[in-house]
């Protein structure tokens, strides 16, 4: 394997500007002229859609609204026909806000203060950046996705970027890095980069950064950035009885809402088990010695406990209705049953055989 040289900032720059300067884009739609109008559009555009895609919608746009005034003064509704297919529409809405607040705030300006930028509706630090350095130069560094795979993996940056202190690191990477002439190319260039080579499988023998890349001379650029920690789901616990009488097992149609909902199921205790039955159905039951396993069921946003109790019924048992009845698993037709119930039954069953 190539031992590759320390990371060094020196060299950054000028790598990545001889790169773009051989390689980079530079007849986009939105760098012909590159006005902070146009760049604003085409990075908010670009958020969540490829540059493929978006260039057909800028071009578009561009011939409606050409300008801060002429977005400011148009419908809300006539905005969202234009962004339409582009999703997330919250970006529209916040554009049409942002061009009313330029209009109205700066005479229809974007001021020159990175700061004052990030300010407006649904422009962060990053996209500010992007505006300024862009159309103007404003020396100004970026951290938008692509970026910060190409960061993480040049200084080898362990964690996600989701985290402020994984974030944090970067931004300074990023400033540490930025140029303060040709910044703007190099922001682009940065961008291009991260799009074009440093991707899920990065073509790192094209990339101008290879030498300094530890990620690179670890040989494992894919282990950067870290990736989202999966959430813990909260967990939930239930008591579900099975009360067992002459006529079957107890079953209870679930509410019409909810988990389940409309299925049959054992009955859920709210409280000690004995009490509940007699409280909350008239019934007397006796709860057996021997109790069968927790059951854990997976939902997407939690996980489910459910801890069986077995009972024997002493009561009479006519407390069958629309939503109640008594079911003998060997012998009636299956009610629709979630899957853990299906498995509390059997269980009980294979128990009962032995
Ligand atoms: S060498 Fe590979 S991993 Fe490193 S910045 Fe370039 S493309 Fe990305």
């Amino acid at each position: 394997m190539a031992v590759a040289q320390p990371p060094t900032r020196d060299g950054f720059a000028p790598a990545v500007l001889e790169w773009f300067d051989r390689a980079g884009r530079h007849d986009l739609p939105w760098q012909r002229p590159a006005t902070p109008y146009r760049v604003w559009i085409s990075e908010v555009m670009l958020q969540q859609t490829q540059v493929t895609t978006v260039i057909a919608y800028f071009e578009r746009f561009m011939a409606r609204f050409p300008d801060v005034e002429t977005l400011a003064a148009a419908g809300l509704d006539e905005v969202l026909r234009y962004w339409a297919g582009l999703g997330y529409y919250a970006r529209a809405r916040n554009l049409h806000r942002c061009a009313q607040r330029l209009v109205d705030e700066y005479a229809g300006v974007f001021p020159n203060d990175p700061a004052a930028v990030a300010d407006l509706p649904g422009i962060g630090r990053s996209t500010a950046a992007a505006i300024l350095s862009l159309s103007r130069g404003t020396p100004a560094a970026i951290l938008d996705g692509n970026v910060k795979r190409v960061l993480a993996r040049y200084f080898a940056v362990p964690g996600w970027p989701g985290r402020s202190a994984v974030a944090r690191e970067l931004w300074a990477y990023s400033e540490a890095v930025t140029p303060t002439q040709r910044t703007g190319d190099f922001n682009q260039a940065m961008m291009d980069l991260g799009a074009t080579l440093c991707t899920r499988q990065p073509q790192c023998p094209r990339c101008p950064l290879q030498s300094g890349c530890q990620a690179f001379a670890e040989g494992n650029p894919g282990a950067y950035p870290g990736r989202r920690p999966k959430r813990e789901k909260p967990l939930r616990t239930t008591t579900m009885i099975i009360i067992d009488g002459p006529e079957g097992i107890l079953l209870e149609r679930r509410p019409p809402t909810g988990i389940w909902a409309g299925l049959w199921s054992l009955p859920e205790a709210t409280a000690p088990a004995e009490d509940w039955a007699r409280a909350e159905r008239g019934l007397e039951i006796e709860l057996m010695d021997d109790t069968l396993p927790p059951l854990r069921h997976e939902f997407t946003h939690y996980s489910l406990t459910i801890q069986p109790v077995r009972a024997r019924l002493l009561s009479d048992h006519g407390i069958e209705d629309a939503d109640r009845l008594w079911y003998k698993p060997h012998t009636d037709n299956a009610p629709g049953l979630p899957a853990p119930v299906q498995r509390l039954i059997h269980q009980q069953e294979l128990d009962h055989e032995r």
